[in-house]
């Protein structure tokens, strides 16, 4: 059997980073086992669906680099679910009510003043039908015997069926529910595991009697605790905190999945190269029940962490033109974003500014004139500053800044021994002796 994922985003607004720690460990779940991923985009609210959330969802994944194998958009299923929604009408899994949101709160509202679960009470058999009245459904939990699974995440679990409210899965109006039409689907798309957040472990729980009357056997699930925030509770901003918040942020795609994947795990967040080691460590018997903090500052350590590591290749298109391998790896270890590269790239073409005291302007004429002689194809910032430290008895700090100064207009950078040969030899010279 195709180890086979699905995410399945409603387009009812942007992807958060809670949903995107969801596609990357559907994603690499399947890449860990040589399956598909499949991209279900949840679109049976009409009224609340749009377009452009398609869109974004779409260019979001690619971003990031999680590619699908499969797109399938609910709205375009809806024969299926008709299909099936006679048949276990037809056999009485599904069943037809009349009441009004205001009646339903009413019974609520009853049943807790006693004490007892607020579990939707069914009409009994034969009941007159209000008048002019136009029915929504709902699936009939069979009460027979506790719902069980094994959750690959939170292990095993039990829910008494008797305390579950019968979903409504179809609207007066037609419309349909999430409930029905997803265990559907995850039948019809032979989805093998379910993974997402623990707030569905109760609709697992009456999903997984869905599959039974569908004649399936269930996919496996793991139910991921949920994120939090920095400071410990579910914050709002993680809500809406999405990738075109972190590509304002220049974080890497790489590095939002290298903490992403780890978060909430026994394993340590690395600034990895590639995807490999993650693909190879996911492993949902390593995920903790409690919540996983998600931590911005955390994220950009870790962009910065993996960007000092990243080769040239990975990021030439981005790179101001004329700037090669050598300066990047110069500069890299410096940048906390790649658009950073840009500003040292315009120190290294110049023109800069510099302000040079007027006491080292001595030093840094004679640091010009060593300069010439030098052999600038080997080392020449330890060649120069050799030659400086023997003829003029500087040393530390004021060996170095005033040149670091001169040479780059600023006191804190790149290693120079990296910097100078590409700034080379004339424009060297000739800011020693501006
Ligand atoms: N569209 C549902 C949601 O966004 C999908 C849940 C699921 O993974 O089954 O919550």
């Amino acid at each position: 059997m195709t180890v086979t994922t699905r995410f399945a985003p409603s387009p009812t607004g942007t992807l958060h980073v809670g949903n995107v720690r969801t596609a990357l460990h559907n994603w690499l779940w399947a890449k860990k086992h040589g399956g598909r991923f499949i991209l279900r985009i949840d679109d049976t609210d009409v009224e609340r669906s749009r377009e452009e959330y398609v869109t974004q969802i779409r260019s979001d994944l690619d971003w990031l680099g999680l590619a699908w194998d499969e797109e399938a958009r609910q709205s375009a299923r809806f024969d299926l679910y008709e299909k099936h929604f006679e048949a276990l009408k037809a056999e009485g899994r599904i069943y037809a009510c009349y009441e009004t949101p205001e009646e339903l709160e009413l019974r609520r509202k009853i049943l807790l003043g006693r004490g007892l679960p607020p579990v939707y009470e069914r009409p009994a058999e034969g009941a007159a039908i209000p008048e002019g009245r136009i029915p929504h459904w709902r699936f009939k939990l069979d009460h027979a015997a506790p719902i069980e699974w094994d959750d690959l995440v939170r292990g095993h679990q039990k829910f008494d069926p008797k305390l579950l409210s019968d979903p409504v899965i179809r609207r007066a109006d037609g419309s349909w529910l999430y409930m029905l039409p997803s265990a559907i689907d995850d039948v019809d798309l032979g989805i093998t595991h379910v993974v997402r957040g623990e707030d569905h472990v109760t609709n697992t729980a009456t999903q997984i009697q869905m599959f039974a009357a569908l004649g399936a056997v269930p996919p496996l699930f793991a139910h991921e605790a949920l994120l939090t925030g920095s400071e410990g509770k579910l914050s709002k901003r993680l809500g809406s905190l999405g990738v075109d918040a972190f590509k304002e942020q220049g974080i890497e795609p790489l590095a939002l999945l290298a903490l992403l994947a780890r978060l909430g795990t026994s394993d340590p967040v690395e600034p990895v190269a590639d995807m490999a080691p993650l693909i190879a460590g996911i492993d949902f018997s390593r995920f903790g029940r409690a919540p996983a903090r998600f931590d911005e500052a955390e994220l950009a350590q870790l962009n910065a962490r993996i960007l000092h590591q990243t080769d040239y290749d990975a990021v030439a298109e981005r790179l101001p033109t004329g700037m090669g391998q050598a300066a990047w790896n110069a500069i890299r270890p410096n940048l906390t974003r790649v658009d950073d590269a840009a500003d040292w790239w315009a120190v290294v073409e110049g023109p800069i500014h510099a302000d040079i005291a007027t006491d080292d302007r001595a030093y840094l004429a004679q640091a010009a004139r060593l300069a010439e002689t030098l052999d600038w194809a080997a080392d020449p910032w330890h060649a120069l500053t050799a030659a400086l430290k023997d003829e003029t008895g500087r040393k530390g700090k004021a060996l170095f800044l005033p040149l670091r100064i001169a040479l780059t207009g600023r006191e804190h950078g790149p290693d120079m021994a990296s910097l100078l040969p590409i700034i080379g030899r004339e424009r060297a010279i000739a800011r020693l002796l501006a």
